[in-house]
C-alpha cells in the first residue's frame, strides 16, 4: 500500500506541476502513469516539437518542458507508478480513498487529483493483417526519438498535423526517400505544412501519393515492403524498413469514466468558479481532462487549474492547520528531506 497526501493521476505537465504547487504548501504528492515514462502528450505524441505559448518561454520544445518540469517538482520527492492505469477508487470510512491500478497496486490518500488529460489514449489502427505482428518492429504509430528512422526510406500515412510535420521533417533530415501517404487530396493539417509539403513533393524531395493506402505489409521479423494501392494505376510495392500510421490518437477517459463523476464531452465536470472539484468531494480534475463552460486545453490552463485545486485538497490532508500563503520570492522552495510516500 502506498500512503501519500495527494494522489495525482496522471504524469502529465499539469500532474507535474500539481507536485510543485502542493509540494510548497507542504503536501507530499504520488503520481499513476499509465505510461512508462512522465511527460503525458508532450513526451508520448511530440516531445521535438517546440511550444510558444508557455509564458516566459519564447519557444520550448515539449520534451525539454517536462524535464524542466521534473526538476521544478524533484526537491518535493514525488513518488511515481508509471506503465500502470488507474482502474478504481473507493472511499474508506475515514473520508480517504483507495485507488487500485490494473496490477492491483493500492495507493491512499486525503484527496486526489486527476490530471488525465484525454485518457489513457490509442492510436487509430489501420485494418490491416500482420498488422500486429510487425508493431514496434518497423511499424510505429508515435514518433518518440527521430533518429531511429534516418538510417532507411520512410513510408508515412496520414493526412492530418503529424503525418505532415513529420513528413517534412524527414524530408529535411534524412538522405533517404520519403513517401507520404493519404487517401485523398485535401489535408486536414495546418495551411503553412500543407503548402510546405507539397513545395517538398514539387522538388521530388518527398514522393506524394494521395488517393492512395497502404493495403498490406510484409516482412520476416521485422518490416520489409509496403503495397501502395492508389485509385488508379497497378499497387506499388516499396522496399521500406519503416511504416509511421500517423492517424491520429483516439482518446479514451477508460475506467475513470466509472467512478460515478459527473462527465461532459468525454471530460469531468468541475466547479471552475471555485477549486476544480468534481462532482465527487475530495476528487479534483485539473488539465485537458475537466470541463467547464470557456474551457481551453492549454498547457498554461491546467497550470492555473492546479494551483487553485490543491489550496481546496490543503484543507482535506490537513483539516486543521492554516496555509498562510507567501511569494517564492518569500519564502523559497523547501523540498523534503526524506523520500515521498509511506510504503507500507
Ligand atoms: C501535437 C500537439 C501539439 C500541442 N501543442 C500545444 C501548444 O503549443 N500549447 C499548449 O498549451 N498545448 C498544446 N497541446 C495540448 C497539450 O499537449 C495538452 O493541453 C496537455 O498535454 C495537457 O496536459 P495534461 O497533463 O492535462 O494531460 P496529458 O498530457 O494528456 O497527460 C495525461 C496523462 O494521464 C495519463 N492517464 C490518463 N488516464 C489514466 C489512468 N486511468 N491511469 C493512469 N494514467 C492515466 C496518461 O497516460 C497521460 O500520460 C498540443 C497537443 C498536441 C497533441
Amino acid at each position: 500500500m502506498i500512503r501519500t497526501d495527494l494522489l495525482i493521476i496522471g504524469a502529465g505537465p499539469v500532474g507535474l506541476f500539481t507536485v510543485f504547487e502542493a509540494g510548497l504548501m507542504k503536501m507530499r504528492c504520488h503520481l499513476i502513469d499509465a505510461l512508462p515514462q512522465a511527460g503525458g502528450q508532450l513526451k508520448e505524441i511530440y516531445p521535438k516539437k517546440p511550444i510558444y505559448d508557455i509564458p516566459g518561454f519564447p519557444s520550448v520544445l515539449a520534451g525539454d518542458l517536462v524535464d524542466n518540469l521534473m526538476e521544478q517538482a524533484a526537491p518535493f520527492k514525488p513518488g511515481f507508478t508509471l506503465g500502470e492505469r488507474a482502474e478504481s477508487i473507493e472511499e474508506t470510512p475515514e473520508g480517504k480513498f483507495l485507488v487500485r491500478t490494473q496490477q492491483g497496486t493500492l495507493h491512499e490518500a486525503a484527496a486526489v487529483i486527476i490530471a488525465g488529460g484525454l485518457g489513457s489514449f490509442e492510436p487509430r489502427r489501420p485494418q490491416i493483417e500482420n498488422l500486429s505482428r510487425l508493431e514496434n518492429k518497423g511499424i510505429h504509430y508515435i514518433v518518440k526519438e527521430p533518429e531511429a528512422f534516418l538510417d532507411g526510406p520512410l513510408v508515412i500515412s496520414g493526412g492530418g498535423d503529424s503525418a505532415l510535420d513529420w513528413a517534412i521533417y524527414f524530408a529535411q533530415h534524412s538522405t533517404h526517400p520519403i513517401h507520404l501517404i493519404h487517401r485523398s487530396e485535401s489535408f486536414r493539417a495546418h495551411k503553412d505544412s500543407v503548402s510546405q509539403a507539397q513545395d517538398l513533393a514539387a522538388s521530388g524531395r518527398i514522393q506524394l501519393h494521395t488517393h492512395a493506402e497502404v493495403k498490406a505489409v510484409s516482412g520476416e521479423t521485422t518490416l520489409e515492403e509496403v503495397s501502395i494501392h492508389s485509385k488508379e494505376g497497378d499497387p506499388i510495392q516499396v522496399k521500406t524498413p519503416y511504416w509511421l500510421p500517423l492517424f491520429g490518437l483516439s482518446p479514451k477517459l477508460g475506467p475513470i469514466a466509472d467512478w460515478d463523476l459527473a462527465l461532459e464531452k468525454n471530460a469531468i465536470v468541475v466547479d471552475h468558479t471555485l477549486d476544480f472539484q468534481t462532482s465527487r468531494a475530495g476528487i479534483y480534475a485539473v488539465g485537458d481532462v475537466n470541463q467547464y463552460p470557456g474551457k481551453l486545453k492549454l498547457i498554461l490552463c491546467g497550470f492555473h487549474e492546479a494551483t487553485l485545486a490543491v489550496q481546496s485538497a490543503y484543507k482535506r490532508v490537513f483539516p486543521d492547520k492554516r496555509f498562510n500563503m507567501k511569494y517564492t520570492t518569500v519564502q523559497g522552495v523547501q523540498g523534503f528531506e526524506e523520500k515521498e510516500s509511506v510504503v507500507a
